[in-house]
């Protein structure tokens, strides 16, 4: 079951602050996803690949296109073959490998695959994530090889902040992404038009993402209800 007023409450703060929402439907039911898509959301975000082209294949067999399917969890690199075709946006990308790979994938089907590096701003061990280091590192080769680079587009940077009770802490690591998204453009992407998302923010972080600059939030529980 979906809540309905608490998803249009905020739909109306995202827009009300020029950003997207992306409705985290992972575990969730096509019957909810749908629910969803009948009050108009098109942006929805996965962590699984094989659920994710379940849900795809299941609403194309509807006849529904106009989903943008967003992959927002960890992608294996030996994975990106199966969603290049119609994934909207990789918020994960956090190594040379998986954007050289999504980029040979992406040629495959002819198209230009936007992604996130996702950077590791929380100071939780287990999150995935580049540091200032790797991420301007990877920029580097990046720009240095544009010419190779012809099917992925870099739109931008991602981050998960700490599960903190401890507003100033999540503050702080919203801040270090919203400034390592300046340095890289400033560095590396002052030509493109194109590297402007800062995706951050989720059920219990939004308002706060919201507020310090994110363009792009992932909000699951808040809409769909808790994920057993
Ligand atoms: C699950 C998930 C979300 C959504 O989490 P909620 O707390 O349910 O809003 C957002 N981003 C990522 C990367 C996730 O894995």
């Amino acid at each position: 079951m979906i809540n309905k007023e608490q998803y249009e409450n905020i739909l109306k703060t995202v827009k009300d602050n020029d950003a997207t929402l992306v409705a985290v439907s992972k575990f969730k039911n096509v019957e909810d996803i749908k629910a969803l898509y009948d009050l108009g959301q098109r942006d929805f975000g996965e962590n699984y690949v094989q659920e994710l082209m379940d849900k795809q294949a299941y609403f194309e067999g509807l006849g529904i296109n106009d989903i943008r399917w967003h992959f927002i969890g960890h992608l294996q690199t030996n994975k990106v073959k199966y969603i290049a075709s119609f994934v909207h946006l990789i918020h994960g990308v956090d190594s040379l490998k998986l954007l050289n790979e999504i980029n040979k994938q992406a040629a495959k089907h002819q198209r230009i695959l936007p992604v996130l590096l996702q950077m590791h701003i929380a100071q939780e061990e287990t999150k995935f994530g580049m540091d200032h280091t790797e991420a301007y590192t990877l920029c580097e080769y990046y720009s240095a090889n544009k010419g190779t680079y012809k099917n992925i587009s870099i739109d931008g940077v991602m981050g998960m902040a700490s599960f903190s009770e401890d507003l100033a802490k999540v503050k702080g690591e919203f801040d270090q992404l919203v400034s390592v998204h300046e340095m890289l453009q400033k560095h590396f992407f002052l030509a493109s038009n194109r590297f402007k998302e800062i995706s951050m923010g989720m059920s219990g972080d939004y308002e706060l993402a919201l507020a310090s600059g994110s363009t792009m939030v992932r909000i699951g529980s808040l809409i769909f209800g808790n994920r057993n």
